[in-house]
């Protein structure tokens, strides 16, 4: 039976311009991009899009 794999592992293996380890679990940070939609004072949608370093300490808290 095949073993449910993290989000992290599954952006880690599309993602090869990373090198950083984390310190806790030892495990590749795989850089994701998020885009997040925010309603301005104005009343108009834009989006921000920040990149962030994902491994499983905090895979569960970066991809809800
Ligand atoms: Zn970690």
């Amino acid at each position: 039976m095949a073993k449910a794999k993290s989000f992290a592992d599954k952006v880690a293996k599309n993602t090869i311009d990373f090198k950083k380890h984390c310190p806790k679990c030892g495990e590749a940070y795989a850089n994701i991009q998020l885009v997040k939609a925010e309603k301005s004072a104005s009343g108009s949608w834009r989006f921000n899009d920040r990149h962030v370093a994902v491994c499983k300490c905090n895979d569960k808290e970066v991809v809800q």
